[in-house]
């Protein structure tokens, strides 16, 4: 008997019809032998739809009110889900977050998990329940209610499945698994049967949609398997894990696109000690998260100092950077929102010579310009012109390439 974690997204509980297919395959699950928790996103577009109502409302909600609204959305779907477990013989009862002992920290629309009590959820699965949990919320010590950010499901299940020392997380989705590219945008993307949580890690925060982030630290922290794998299809989908047996033949994993990145620029900064140390302080004191950063000379006396926020930070980040633009005499802040972050990931990369190189030269191969470059150990990052993202990821997926060879591309 195994105890496993398995998790459905917004398209998988989109309707009544689709409910019952989720009961039927935790019933299934149960019926296997197995413990089966599930966790639930809201449904289908209910996250998005209740953001737009509060706008309504508020142009800048207060973000309590924000996550009660937010968290209803994850409530609908476990009342239905344990209704439908239950309506076709199983025993299904639904949790919210607080009622299955997940505690965040207080910080409203991006709380993290602090601690998560099982007692109730061990319980109930012993007495041959199906749990079902909502995703994305939790309760603080002071009994107010957060979420976790968006995409925050995938992370609840991740820490549930840690915290009651699950077998197994099973993220299912409507995409068939993790591939080497946007299936959308390069045709020829072929399914990763496995990959590394390092990868997978990057991949995640770079824009590829298919896990939050945070979920992937967890399971990398918990050493926990991660399966992402199809709802409407009975495919193996992609083992997330440690050890990845073929890193090194391919030293590229995919190719991603962000489409969610911002550029700011503090032109003509005189060029002294303490600047950077200023400009990067007072952002991060406002809780604005900084990602590439780049440095130019410009001439004797001054620098311009470039860097990259999300589309929702960039008001607030060229107002800090104005500030202390004005402060340390700088010439002044020019941004841009049309721009796109693309991305190749892979872990076999630092064995590698050359790789950077040819994904530059792709590129060029394109006339297409790159503005801002970063590389890590496993990723090498450039930011281009929005209209050109497409392009991008389709000649970088090409020149390393991934599509081929092909273990059979499963249908979405
Ligand atoms: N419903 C939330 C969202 O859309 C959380 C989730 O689905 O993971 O972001
Ligand atoms: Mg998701």
């Amino acid at each position: 008997m195994a105890l496993i974690v398995q998790k459905f997204g917004g398209t998988s509980v989109g309707s009544p019809e689709r409910i019952l297919k989720v009961a039927e395959r935790a019933l299934r699950t149960k019926r296997d032998g197995h413990q089966v928790v599930l966790v639930v996103s809201a449904m289908g577009h209910t996250t998005d739809e209740l953001l737009e109502l509060m706008e309504k409302i508020a142009v800048r909600p207060n973000p309590r009110e924000l996550d009660m609204l937010l968290s209803t959305g994850e409530q609908v779907s476990i009342a239905l889900v344990a209704s439908a477990i239950s309506a076709i013989g199983g025993k299904g009862i639904s949790l919210t977050g607080a009622q299955a002992g997940i505690r965040t920290e207080p910080l409203h629309t991006k709380a993290k998990i602090a601690d998560i009590q099982t007692d109730r959820l061990r319980q109930l699965l012993a007495d041959d329940h199906i749990p079902v949990v909502a995703g994305f919320q939790g309760i603080t010590y002071n009994g107010e209610i957060c979420t976790l950010g968006r995409g925050g499901s995938d992370t609840t299940a991740v820490a549930l499945a840690a915290a009651l020392k699950a077998d197994m997380c099973e993220i299912y989705t409507d995409v068939s698994g993790v591939y080497t590219a946007d299936p959308r945008v390069v045709p020829e993307a072929r399914l990763l049967p496995e990959i590394s949580y390092d990868e997978m890690l990057e991949l995640a925060s770079l824009g590829a949609q298919v896990l939050h982030p945070r979920s992937v630290e967890y399971a990398k922290q918990y050493n926990l398997f991660i399966r992402v794998r199809s709802t409407f299809d009975e495919g193996l989908g992609t083992v997330v894990k440690g050890v990845n047996e073929l890193e090194n033949q391919t030293p590229v994993r995919g190719v991603t696109a962000d489409l969610n990145q911002a550029k700011v620029a503090l032109k003509e900064v005189p060029d002294r000690p303490g600047v950077a140390a200023r400009l990067f302080g007072a952002l991060s004191d406002r809780g604005i998260n900084v990602d590439m950063i780049t440095q130019s000379v410009r001439g004797e006396q001054t620098n311009d100092i470039g860097f990259t926020v999300t589309k929702e930070e960039l008001e607030r980040a060229v107002q800090v950077t104005e500030e202390v633009g004005r402060e340390v005499g700088a010439k002044g802040v020019v941004s841009d929102e049309d721009v796109a972050k693309v991305s190749i990931v892979g872990s076999g990369m630092v064995n590698h010579a050359g790789i950077a190189a040819k994904m530059f030269q792709a590129l060029a191969d394109g006339q297409i310009n790159i503005q801002m470059i970063s590389t890590s150990e496993i990723k090498v990052s450039c930011v281009i012109s929005r209209s050109q993202a497409q392009q991008a990821v389709r000649l970088v997926h090409n020149a390393f390439h991934l599509g081929a060879p092909l273990p059979a591309v499963e249908a979405t």
